[in-house]
């Protein structure tokens, strides 16, 4: 009988706390949302349970009740992280902080950023390459091809100005674009250097068959990848390429965008957050198409109401499309191909590639298209290209110079 009541007790008492949810886990950050209106910067605690995926805010200032504890789509455990943006029912709002130590003991190990490149001779198997990363459990959080100059090369690897091998490697550095990667991961700088393995591509052969090096790499100096060896060279090396503050015109490696016989590609954020990314870039690859520019985005709603006005009040779909573009991460691509000797080529070869802009009428028609394989709705078409050959050059110059 005590036995029956002390057990009635216990389960009343977990049923209490499971409706009341003293014992759940919950996750807590700072937020940042820039108030259009207002044109102030408002601060929140964000508040995240895992139990059933709800977010809940409280503004910092007056300590009140923002938004009511709900679901909201596209905020999960993987797309909440420190630095990341998070789309809060058309809000963009940017983590900035942890909001306790449980969470910065959760999270920091498993969300370390790291700093790693694509050498020159690595560039050329883009996709391959963005595809084995994320296999290997990595995050790209931030990305952008480039062109480092002889000052870039030797800044970055100013460590080693002493070696012999000081002015091959410069030299081989600024010699074509190279791609700069944020890798969000577990033990991130640790691992990203196994994934990669020994500097000396024979000895990666020989001792790290899998690694990234043995498998890409030529030589010794061309070995295909860098990653940094330290926190303290992450977040160096990480500046380097993408800045947090306005630095000086002559420091940042430059944008490989040509603006000539070309058109614009936008991987859309659904697919990145999917982690195909890699998959899409290998499809152009392996069709002949050239990416001679590349860089991740995280658009605000300005940016992207201006880059799709020629679709408002044209297509239904325009406001879905412009949520759609500002939730997360996007990929921009400057396209060319060999065989293209003019934008209206170009602009078409590509189209035919990228199908019909309703994945469903895709599947039907073209099988074999992007938007038939990794589409899923009209908004959620996996990749935006350019429609109209006079504008090749103009959407490419959106991103790579205006935004730039
Ligand atoms: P990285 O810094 O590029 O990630 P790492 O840390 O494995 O590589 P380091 O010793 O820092 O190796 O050397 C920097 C780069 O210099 C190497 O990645 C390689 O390109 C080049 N390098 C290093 N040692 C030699 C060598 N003995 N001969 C030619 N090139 C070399
Ligand atoms: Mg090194």
């Amino acid at each position: 009988m005590y036995n029956a009541k002390v057990l009635f007790f216990t389960m009343y008492l977990i049923i209490l706390f499971s409706k009341t949810g003293i014992n759940e886990t919950r996750y807590s950050f700072l937020v940042e949302w820039y108030d259009d209106l207002a044109s102030i910067t408002r601060k929140f605690c964000l508040r995240y349970f895992i139990s059933n995926n709800t977010v809940e805010l409280v503004e910092l200032k007056n300590g009140k009740t923002f938004l009511k504890r709900i679901k909201c789509d596209g905020v999960t455990l993987k797309s909440i992280y420190l630095g990341s943006t998070l789309n809060i029912f058309s809000r963009q709002m940017k983590i900035t902080d942890y909001g306790d130590d449980f969470t910065r003991e959760s999270f920091s190990q498993v969300t370390q950023r790291t700093y790693g490149m694509l050498k020159p001779e690595s560039v050329p198997h883009l996709g391959k390459i963005l595809d084995e990363i994320y296999a290997r459990g990595f995050k790209v959080t931030n990305a952008k091809m480039c062109q480092m100059s002889e000052d870039n090369a030797k800044e970055f690897y100013k460590e080693h100005e002493e070696r012999t091998f000081f002015p091959t490697l410069v030299r081989h550095m600024s010699s074509a674009p190279v791609v700069a990667l944020e890798l969000m991961g577990k033990d991130a700088i640790k691992s990203w250097r196994r994934e990669i393995g020994p500097t000396d591509v024979e000895q990666a052969k020989d001792e790290a068959p899998n690694s990234l090096r043995a498998l890409y790499g030529l030589n010794k100096t061309q070995n295909g990848f860098h990653g940094s060896d330290s926190p303290e060279s992450a977040e160096r090396e990480l500046e380097i390429f993408f800045p947090s503050k306005v630095p000086s015109r002559r420091s940042i490696p430059r944008s490989t965008a040509t603006f000539e016989n070309s058109t614009c590609c936008v991987i859309l954020p659904h697919v990145v957050e999917e982690g195909h990314l890699g998959r899409i870039i290998s499809e152009f690859q392996n069709s002949s198409f050239e990416i001679s520019a590349m860089r991740m985005f995280y658009l605000n709603k300005t940016d992207v109401q201006e880059f799709y006005e020629v679709y408002e009040g044209v297509i239904p779909e325009h406001n879905g499309m412009v949520g759609q573009l500002m939730s997360g991460p996007s990929v921009a691509l400057e396209i060319k191909h060999p065989s293209c000797k003019s934008q209206e080529e170009i602009v078409s070869k590509f189209r035919l590639l990228v199908g019909p802009s309703d994945p469903e009428i895709a599947r039907e028609l073209r099988p074999q298209s992007i938007r038939a394989k990794y589409g899923a709705t009209k908004v959620k078409n996996a990749v935006h290209c350019t429609d109209l050959p006079e504008d090749g050059s103009l959407e490419v110059e959106y991103f790579f110079k205006i935004l730039e």
